[in-house]
């Protein structure tokens, strides 16, 4: 069984039914075998180094109705909150004392943080902080939008694609949202230059085994220098609030898959898989993950980013625990580096 992991190392591709064998096999073995094998391609790329980006999660108005989301504008339970110029700028001094050198800020989407306020706040960042990577998740803009922001100082921008499943699209998002139009701006991302994160929610309602190859499918042919998986854990008063949340064990197993369909890739533990196993971070570096990202923003506002349940805000992985974040990636055999962490630029598509 171990030959369907070499298998899928040596052609970086997968099948249908190599994808069900690994995702329903109890065969410890293999999946020891899967981990070891992406954990160590991993290290082939980036030696023990796992690097950090500090979170700043700026906004959690949000125009879209995502099903999933618990900041939903639907949402009426939420104190909804946006963080000024100055309260952003703070994080980026904090975080940068700290050793960050990669912001992401992140947030709904916020009609307030229009081009000439998104674009200040890159512009001073970048100016302030020249030896930092900007990295920005504000969700879906125009295209004219995007190159004023690349032009202003940001290099990297995280959007989820979700599923490439254009009727799973349809069963996650409200008719208003639209499957080609994020496709499109994912394009457009990587057209005008930036480094690209895309990604899925493990475990989301309707998903199954072919939406799932046909993410990895889209994977490999978008190329992008960064995959953000989690697992989808249900959040209250949303139309998912029953459903079962994501496993761990298939988060692991598909960032493995992914470490080796896509080697170089930068690859998230996220706190989403911190949220629902106390290892989950260190489990999903074994497992190929080689990024993690703590919370930066102003302590006052992390319980009201509240995209799910239970959503860790004050713990390890808060920026300001650095030292236990740093021991509990040791124990993993790897380390916290103070480092922009680009992707391989042999391997950059963009
Ligand atoms: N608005 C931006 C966007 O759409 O890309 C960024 C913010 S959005 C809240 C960030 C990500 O959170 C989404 O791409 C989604 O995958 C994830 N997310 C939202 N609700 C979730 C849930 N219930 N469980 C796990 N992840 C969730």
């Amino acid at each position: 069984m171990k030959d369907i992991v070499n298998q899928i190392a040596d052609s970086r591709t997968i099948t249908l039914e190599q994808l069900s064998h690994l995702l329903t096999t109890d065969d410890r073995d293999t999946i020891q075998y899967l981990f070891d094998r992406a954990h160590a391609t991993a290290q082939q790329h980036f030696g023990n180094k796992i690097f950090m980006r500090g979170l700043i999660e700026i906004s959690n108005h949000c125009k879209n109705d995502c099903l999933y989301c618990g900041i939903r504008r639907s949402q009426k339970d939420v104190h909804r909150y946006r963080l000024t110029k100055e309260e952003i700028l703070d994080c980026c001094e904090q975080g940068y004392a700290l050793g960050f050198r990669t912001y992401v800020m992140q947030g709904g989407e916020d009609g307030w943080f229009t081009d000439d306020r998104m674009c200040d706040i890159v512009a001073t960042i970048r100016q302030k902080y020249p030896d930092c990577a900007i990295t920005l998740s504000l969700g879906e803009r125009n295209h004219e939008s995007y190159q004023r922001l690349f032009d202003a100082g940001a290099n990297r921008y995280l959007l989820r694609h979700e599923t490439a499943d254009p009727a799973h699209y349809a069963q996650l998002h409200p008719a208003e949202m639209s499957f080609e139009h994020r496709m499109r701006c994912l394009q457009d991302l990587k057209a005008i230059g930036y480094q690209v994160g895309c990604g899925f929610m493990v475990g989301s309602p309707y998903q199954t085994v072919h939406t799932l190859l046909k993410d990895l499918q889209f994977i490999s042919n978008l190329q992008p220098q960064m995959v953000g998986i989690g697992p989808f854990i249900p959040a209250s008063n949303t139309p998912f609030h029953d459903r079962p949340a994501g496993s761990v064990e298939t988060t692991l197993r598909l960032l493995s898959i992914i470490r080796l369909i896509l080697p170089p890739v930068l690859l998230p533990a996220t706190t989403a898989l911190g949220t629902l196993h106390p290892r989950g971070r260190e489990l999903g570096i074994l497992a190929g993950a080689n990024v993690v990202m703590p919370n930066l923003s102003p302590r006052d506002h992390r319980k009201d980013y509240s995209l799910y349940d239970n959503k860790l805000c004050t713990g390890d992985e808060a920026a300001e625990c650095r030292v236990c974040l740093d021991r509990r990636i040791r124990t993993t055999g790897s380390e916290l580096v103070v480092d922009r962490g680009d992707a391989p630029t042999t391997t950059c598509g963009v």
